[in-house]
């Protein structure tokens, strides 16, 4: 697994910097505004209704007690945005949706 770099002056963005990112990123080296591409956004859309059918059914198949559910629903989603920034893709003009 790869974090992106920067579109223009191929600094490699570090983790730490891409985990909280809506849609944009100011490049810290080049100060170049960098858009999550069109495709990852798109993709993005998919992953919240995604994230919740998977825990629904892992809820069902493993049978966990109520206690743990919470925890193990919190788990899935800090080990999202922990590999979101792994995940993501920049370039320099913003692109349209659809
Ligand atoms: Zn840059």
């Amino acid at each position: 697994m790869k974090l992106p770099s920067c579109s223009v002056c191929e600094y490699s963005f570090q983790w730490k910097e891409l985990i909280f990112i809506m849609g944009s990123k100011k490049c810290p080296d080049c100060g170049g505004h960098q858009y999550v591409t069109a495709r990852r956004k798109r993709h993005g859309l998919w992953f919240g209704p995604a994230a919740g059918i998977l825990t629904a059914i892992t809820v069902q198949v493993v049978n966990l007690p109520f206690s743990l559910l919470w925890p193990a629903a919190a788990g899935i989603i800090i080990a999202a945005f922990m590999l979101n920034p792994f995940w993501l893709e920049f370039t320099e003009k913003e692109e349209p949706l659809f």
